[in-house]
């Protein structure tokens, strides 16, 4: 594409969006060959015109579809006002946005940061001061226990606790402190508690293992030893929380509450990176002036998106919507289970599908899905992650649902 020095042409179909991509962004993704232009509720249009069903919606981070009108508009007016302050100063939208996800969420503080990743490494940094000074842990050997096949973001110390080789290698060395115990496995976790243990740090629903609900009760048992050992409960809900699963929490459905939550994804509409660590004063009362931070957490723009979002999920009809379609997908996916599907997963609008040995792998499913109108994403090889925005019509669903039958079907 380049002519003259400097001098470029503009790119203009697919192939040159992609080239594109692939001589100047670095390879740390495998994505499917579409080059989105636009994008409108539950759909998105390629820059050649085609539209699809998005049936992935950003890992859940456009719960509310593409460019939701409440919060485009949030967003218009801020621009319109501030956007950054920093820290430094107090603004209008920070306590607001702070009482407002603290009273969605039944908690009692809130820690704002950016991304997902940041908020697990803040609930980490929250937990181990707690240990310290709370629990008195002798310094230094505060545990962490996590969870096999968990997913928690890329940084170098989350890392160091994933279990997925392809995340870790060439990565270390390693940030110690974290203990393994298997998914699932209440027994497993009493024995990996030791007086060391600050807190077990678990997904409600592992999204990236393949959207894996835990064994009923497993949750209910994670409390009361933690309870019992003065351990805290942290719950990532980046992924599986506001209304994926048809509740604002996703350990709602277990009855149980967790002494600390992180948020994120669908925190910022679709529109910008929001995280936030919620929980008790105990916990989040431990942090002092200095001791954490972020240039960009809480500014008046995430604010007020976030603030947006919240007034969403507070009408409750998101987590109707997920509910009411969830069971409409699982029971139309559950069909297909002993023909194409070996396995369905998932609560809410939300699935993890293995597809029957002697079909295709999740990557030419999600491959003639694509060719078929609808997006979605492969996790693992046989496995394919189902989770719509939560605005789309039945209709849409069962279009979506129709071009996932064709696609699983063995060649
Ligand atoms: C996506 C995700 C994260 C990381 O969020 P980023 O915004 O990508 O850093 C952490 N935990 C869970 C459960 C997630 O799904």
């Amino acid at each position: 594409m380049t002519t003259l020095a400097g001098q470029h042409t503009a790119p203009s179909s697919s192939a040159d969006f992609i080239a594109l991509d692939e001589q100047w962004s670095t390879h740390n993704y495998h994505p499917l060959p579409v080059v989105i232009a636009e994008g409108e509720g539950a759909s998105v249009t390629d820059v050649d015109g085609k539209t699809y069903l998005d049936f992935l919606s950003g890992y859940s981070a456009l719960n509310f579809g593409h460019r939701h009108p409440a919060l485009i508009a949030a967003a218009t007016e801020q621009l319109g006002r501030v956007t950054l302050t920093s820290r430094a100063f107090h603004h209008d939208q920070l306590g607001l946005f702070c009482r407002e996800l603290a009273e969605l969420t039944g908690t009692e503080m809130v820690l704002p940061m950016n991304s997902g990743a940041e908020a697990v490494e803040s609930a980490v940094k929250l937990a181990r001061k707690w240990a310290y000074q709370v629990k008195g842990v002798p310094d230094g050997r505060a545990e962490i226990i996590v969870a096999g096949a968990n997913f928690h973001g890329r940084t170098t110390t989350i890392v160091s606790f994933s279990t997925d080789e392809t995340a870790r290698a060439d990565f270390g060395p390693f940030t110690p402190g974290f203990v393994t115990v298997k998914y699932g496995d209440a027994a497993a976790l009493r024995d990996a508690i030791t007086d060391h243990t600050a807190a077990v740090l678990l997904e409600p629903v592992q999204g990236e293992a393949g959207v894996v609900v835990p064994p009923a009760g497993y949750f209910a048992e994670v409390r009361s030893l933690c309870d019992e050992h003065g351990v805290l409960l942290v719950a990532d809900e980046i992924q599986s929380g506001l209304a994926r699963t048809g509740t604002v929490l996703a350990l709602d459905h277990e009855g149980v509450r967790a002494d600390v939550y992180t948020l994120g994804k669908a925190l910022g509409g679709g529109i910008m990176p929001v995280s936030a660590v919620v929980g008790s004063r105990a916990v989040l009362g431990v942090l002092k002036p200095g001791e954490h931070g972020s240039t960009f957490g809480g500014n008046p723009l995430a604010c007020a998106v976030g603030r947006a979002v919240i007034k969403l999920l507070a009408t409750g009809e998101f987590q109707q919507r997920s509910a009411e379609l969830g069971a409409h997908l699982h029971e139309r996916l559950n069909a297909l289970v002993g023909g194409g599907l070996a396995e369905v997963r998932g609560r809410g609008l939300w699935a993890g599908i293995d597809i029957a040995p002697g079909g295709p792998t999740g990557r030419e499913a999600s491959q003639s899905l694509a060719a078929a109108g609808v997006l979605c994403k492969e996790t693992h090889d046989h496995t394919l992650r189902i989770a719509p925005p939560l605005v789309i019509t039945q209709a849409e669903l069962d279009r979506g649902i129709d071009a996932i039958e064709q696609a699983i079907r063995p060649a």
